[in-house]
């Protein structure tokens, strides 16, 4: 973004407000005002014939919750559950420079993707959490630890639900049980993975599962992840306000209006349909892409 949509859009006359926080959405005649907070400068107002809002799939149905547009709004929250283990090898595999490497196992895609994910030495020490001798050797042992990921599409539903005077709001997801049978396939394909790659011990990021130190190992980590100890995260989220035709489900038209607010578009990761099950970047921007070429085309 800061390399190369940023600066085409202050190129093309665009004003950046960095560190403001939207509030609320209201009607201000045929368009709308944003009450915004900005830091050190306090509440700001914004008025706007148009509004595309592009705050991702938790901030946005909060925000239009907030602004009392609710139809189908927050109630479809799809995401990629994902369950992280850390894994030990012989010689170094980490460094302080090394990124987020790239790679994946696409070979159980879409229903399991495995990778690699961030480890510098913090992110280490976050997935040895549960493993106290190893988390105090991480300072001196991080270079050789790396930390991985066993990803599933998920077929559960959430919720975004703003709660009275909260900034934030109550995320709720259900995992289905057919998830966490996945994952714990996923965890154990992984671990399986990772032996063969040389790793001497595998850490699992589910509570309780004990470190596994061989590839024959790997078959006791459970058929399915237990209720409550399965210590899952996600950094992909979707389709908490779906774009489509069927006013029933959907929470704007295919080009993302939002249904019953005329000059109000949401454009980002709120409108996919579905978990896509696989990194869902370069599809979220080209429908933002599509969405702002219809509505250029319309004006
Ligand atoms: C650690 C991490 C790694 C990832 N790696 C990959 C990857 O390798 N490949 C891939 O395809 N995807 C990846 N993703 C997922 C991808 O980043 C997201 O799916 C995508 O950025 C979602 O786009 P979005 O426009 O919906 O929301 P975002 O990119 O989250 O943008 C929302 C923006 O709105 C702002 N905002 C929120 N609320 C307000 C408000 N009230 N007022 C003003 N501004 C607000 C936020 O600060 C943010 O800048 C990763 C995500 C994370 C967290």
């Amino acid at each position: 973004m800061t390399k190369t949509h940023l600066p085409r859009f202050l190129r093309a006359g665009g004003r950046l407000m960095a560190q403001t926080r939207v509030n609320r959405l209201s009607r201000d005649g045929r368009g709308w005002l944003l009450r915004a907070t900005r830091i050190r400068a306090g509440e700001v107002r914004i008025r706007a014939g148009t509004v595309f809002l592009c705050a991702g799939a938790v901030q946005t149905p909060a925000l239009l919750r907030r602004s009392g547009l609710k139809q189908n709004i927050g109630d479809s929250l799809r995401l990629h559950p994902t369950v992280k283990v850390a894994a030990q090898f012989a010689e170094p595999v980490n460094a302080a420079d090394m990124g987020v490497p790239v790679h994946q196992v696409k070979e159980f895609s879409p229903r399991l993707s495995f990778g690699c994910s961030i480890s510098h030495p913090a992110y280490v020490a976050l997935g040895l959490l549960d493993y106290p001798q190893a988390l105090r050797e991480a300072g001196r042992t991080w270079p050789h630890i790396a930390n991985y990921y066993a990803m599933t599409a998920g077929g559960g539903h959430g919720t975004v639900r703003c709660l009275g005077p909260f900034r934030d709001p109550v995320v709720r997801y259900h995992l289905p049980e057919e998830d966490r049978r996945s994952l714990a396939e996923g965890l154990r394909k992984l671990t399986e993975l990772l032996f063969e790659a040389g790793a001497v011990k595998v850490f699992p990021g589910t509570s309780r599962a004990g470190i596994v130190r061989s590839r024959e190992e790997a078959w006791r980590l459970p058929e399915i992840l237990p209720r409550g100890l399965a210590n899952l995260m996600t950094i992909h989220l979707f389709s908490s306000c779906p774009m489509g035709e069927d006013p029933r489900r959907c929470a704007t038209d295919s080009f993302g209006r939002v249904r019953g607010a005329d000059h109000l578009f949401v454009n980002d990761a709120s409108l996919l349909c579905t978990a896509p099950g696989v990194n869902p970047q370069g599809t979220i921007l080209a429908l933002a892409r599509r969405n702002a070429l219809h509505f250029l085309n319309r004006l």
